[in-house]
């Protein structure tokens, strides 16, 4: 699997020897972490490149990503998508968004570890964060992968997400059906569905980057107080 990272990075046009050494670090990092605190499922390396690091890495030919200097990773976790696309594109600054600050005390060492600097953490709920005048509306590209269904997540990262630019929900089987599903709320949230893709050489079943447009401002209401967009989607 580490060859398949390797013809990927060379596909992208970002292989080196340091960018390898980064992920190659970031990885063991959380692997060693995960002893002590839960940040993925996946421990076994081959698993962790295929699913952490070329899932995440997916978006790097969107129009949207190419274009976005400041991007917000909500709900990261351990770093994914927000970590892997920071170590390829170091010209692009990032803040990752998780509620839970252990997960997050994680990241910030091993990015200061390993001198990946165009990383940031933000330790709140989505829901409080874009009520701040600093993060509202400030992201050229808000992503997010396995955080909540679409209608939900959107009211989570639309409000972050400057207009003209773009929020974008990894997902896999069910990407239509949830759109549909979330055409409603996008609208009321300043957003437009723009594409769904599957990007080159994935299985639709797997891997599906669902694209939404930033219109309109988003109504000062929403997000609504934190926990009503999981429990009370828009309709
Ligand atoms: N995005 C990562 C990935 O794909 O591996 C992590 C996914 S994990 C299943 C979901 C993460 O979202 C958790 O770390 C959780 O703390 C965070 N999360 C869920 N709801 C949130 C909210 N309202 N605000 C901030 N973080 C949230």
């Amino acid at each position: 699997m580490k060859t398949e990272l390797v013809k990927f990075l060379e596909m992208t046009g970002r292989y080196s020897d340091e960018i390898m050494e980064k992920l190659m670090g970031y990885m063991h990092g959380i692997i060693s972490w995960n002893e002590k605190v839960n940040l993925t499922n996946l421990t076994e390396e081959d698993e962790f490149i295929e699913k952490h690091y070329i899932d995440s890495l997916l978006l790097w030919n969107s129009e949207s990503f190419k274009k976005a200097d400041k991007i917000i990773d909500v709900g990261t976790g351990g770093g994914f998508p927000g970590v892997p696309l920071a170590i390829l594109y170091p010209e692009k600054e990032f803040v990752l968004l998780d509620s839970l600050k252990k997960r997050l005390n994680i990241i910030d060492s091993l990015t200061h570890e390993l001198g990946i600097n165009n990383v940031t953490t933000f330790h709140g709920r989505a829901e409080d964060a874009a009520k701040k005048k600093d993060m509202r509306e400030a992201f050229d590209l808000c992503v997010s992968r396995a955080v909540a269904n679409l209608t939900s997540l959107a009211e989570l990262c639309i409000p972050f997400v400057k207009i003209g630019g773009h929020f974008v929900a990894y997902k896999g089987p069910g990407a239509y059906d949830e759109a549909k599903e979330a055409e409603n709320a996008i609208n009321i949230l300043g957003g437009k569905l723009e594409s769904i893709t599957v990007p080159e050489g994935q299985k639709e079943s797997e891997h599906t980057l669902i694209t939404i447009l930033k219109t309109a401002k988003t109504p000062e209401k929403y997000p609504r107080k934190a926990g009503d967009p999981l429990k009370k989607p828009l309709k």
